[in-house]
């Protein structure tokens, strides 16, 4: 491939992520993994509402700067209750493609300009800008190899999909199949002749298009699942580089009172006693499901940790009282410092809606998931820990389900107390060694970094 001069001689990457913190996230641990590791110099795209959350990045990433962008940021209040499930991808598609010539202005101007384009997989629009630029791209998917391969088939296949049958995988290790309702809501949501919607179609196909794929994932968790997708994307420039999340720069984890309160009290409990409970950075439970969810933790007798990031009025009334009053939990209201959570000893277990970073950090903290996906690719990463390693319970499925509190206590009650739980307690510990082995030097997503860096330096130098 002919590149760029770069007048370094060292690779410069063009970083364009997906505004969600579930996707940013990732996004920045690997780029701060890189800039650090190797020396790769770094340049953001970065919302003007999201700006902020770039600072702790920025200031442990020396090699890093940000470019904000007058894109619109689907996360912002001021569309706060006006954007429907689903639309987050048709609202950034469009104007991305429209800012396509002025990024590759900014990089032509530069001095140094950008080597490699590195997108978010849901801005495979962003391979148009390396095309411009005759850069290769690397898109970065910050969700299993599972659900890549999901949506490989389900984007090349005839849309809408038929409600009323299960979406068949034929084409994926095991074949499995998902009724309707848990397909990946971006696909549920695609509205065929909509332009808005045939570019976030498009943008994802032109993924196959990329000169490479980085999956956070790692080996023994996924092989099947990364070796169909070298066979599906025609090379072997699949990376597995996962967990990244160790990488330690998280944004948001600064120590606040309240995270110094929670903390010692969770230096009090008994180790492994505690059930940590949060649906990620998005979802907020209905009230009734708020409701079932905390007389189930009450009725478990179970410590707890629950988190909602966005909303106080969820929590039902008087829980949080009287779990102070009995020493038995805490409630976070806000950003909860999940990693720092989820490795302190005194948790045994983390009840989640299975969004794919909340489950690499569970599973590489070595607690026991209790499973209860509600949308996205949240179905695909739930069939993986329980289904097919064994290394997880469910406790519910959907956005709408209401459960019985009775059953979901004694689901809690086991998780953290129960005895070897049909073994996954013991599948768990070994997926988290895997995890852990992997990050290591010499294992195989430190050797995969390895070599992703070596290809992107060939193809960078001048
Ligand atoms: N997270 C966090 N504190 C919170 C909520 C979320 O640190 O209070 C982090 C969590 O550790 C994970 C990410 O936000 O890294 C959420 O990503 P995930 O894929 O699990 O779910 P999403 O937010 O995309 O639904």
């Amino acid at each position: 491939m002919s590149t760029a001069a770069a007048s370094s001689g060292r690779p410069h990457v063009l970083v364009v992520p997906f505004p969600p913190m579930g996707h940013l996230l990732p996004l920045l641990d690997f780029s701060h993994l890189l800039s650090t590791r190797h020396c790769v110099r770094i340049t953001v795209t970065v919302t003007p509402s999201c700006l902020h959350l770039l600072s702790d990045f920025l200031a442990s990433t020396p090699l890093a700067a940000a470019l904000p962008l007058p894109l619109p940021d689907p996360s912002a209040p001021e569309h706060a209750g006006q954007i429907a499930p689903g639309t987050h991808h048709a609202l950034l598609a469009a104007p991305l493609s429209t800012l396509r010539g002025s990024l590759v202005s900014w990089a032509r101007s530069q001095l140094d300009p950008p080597t490699t384009v590195l997108s978010d997989f849901f801005l495979g629009s962003a391979q148009l800008v390396a095309d411009d630029l005759r850069v290769p791209r690397v898109a970065f998917y910050g969700v299993g190899a599972f659900t890549t391969a999901a949506l490989e088939q389900l984007w090349n296949s005839t849309l809408p999909l038929d409600p009323n049958n299960d979406a068949a995988l034929s084409a994926l290790p095991g074949s499995p199949s998902f009724p309707y309702g848990h397909v990946p809501s971006v696909v549920r949501s695609y509205v065929p002749g909509d332009p808005d919607w045939e570019l976030v179609r498009e943008g994802f196909l032109l993924n196959s298009r990329a000169w490479g794929a980085v999956v956070n994932t790692f080996d023994a968790m996924e092989s099947d699942f990364l070796e169909h997708l070298k066979r599906r994307f025609g090379h072997g420039r699949v990376w597995a580089v996962g967990p990244v999340a160790n990488s330690g720069c998280r944004v948001g984890e600064r120590p606040t009172a309240e995270a110094e309160e929670l903390f010692s009290w969770l230096a009090g409990c008994p180790e492994r006693s505690v059930l940590y409970v949060c649906f990620g950075s998005m979802y907020k439970p209905p009230l009734s499901q708020a409701a079932a969810l905390g007389a189930a933790l009450e009725a478990s007798g179970v410590r707890f940790v629950w988190a909602v990031s966005a909303d106080v009025a969820v929590f039902p009334d008087g829980l949080e009282e009287r779990a102070r009053a009995r020493d038995k939990g805490r409630v976070v209201c806000g950003w909860a410092p999940q990693m720092e959570i989820l490795r302190h000893a005194s948790v045994g277990a983390f009840v989640t809606h299975c969004g794919w970073n909340s489950t690499l950090e569970g599973v590489a903290a070595g607690v026991t998931l209790v499973a209860w996906p509600m949308k996205a690719d949240q179905f695909i990463d739930a069939r993986l820990v329980v289904d097919v390693h064994g290394a997880a319970v469910r406790a519910a499925e959907g956005e709408d389900a209401v459960p019985d509190s009775g059953a979901l206590a004694r689901v809690f009650a086991g998780a953290v107390e129960g005895a070897e739980l049909g073994g996954v307690r013991a599948k768990a510990r070994t997926l988290a060694a895997a995890a852990g082995d992997a990050v290591e030097e010499g294992g195989s997503s430190w050797l995969d970094f390895e070599r992703m860096v070596k290809e992107l330096e060939a193809v960078s130098a001048p």
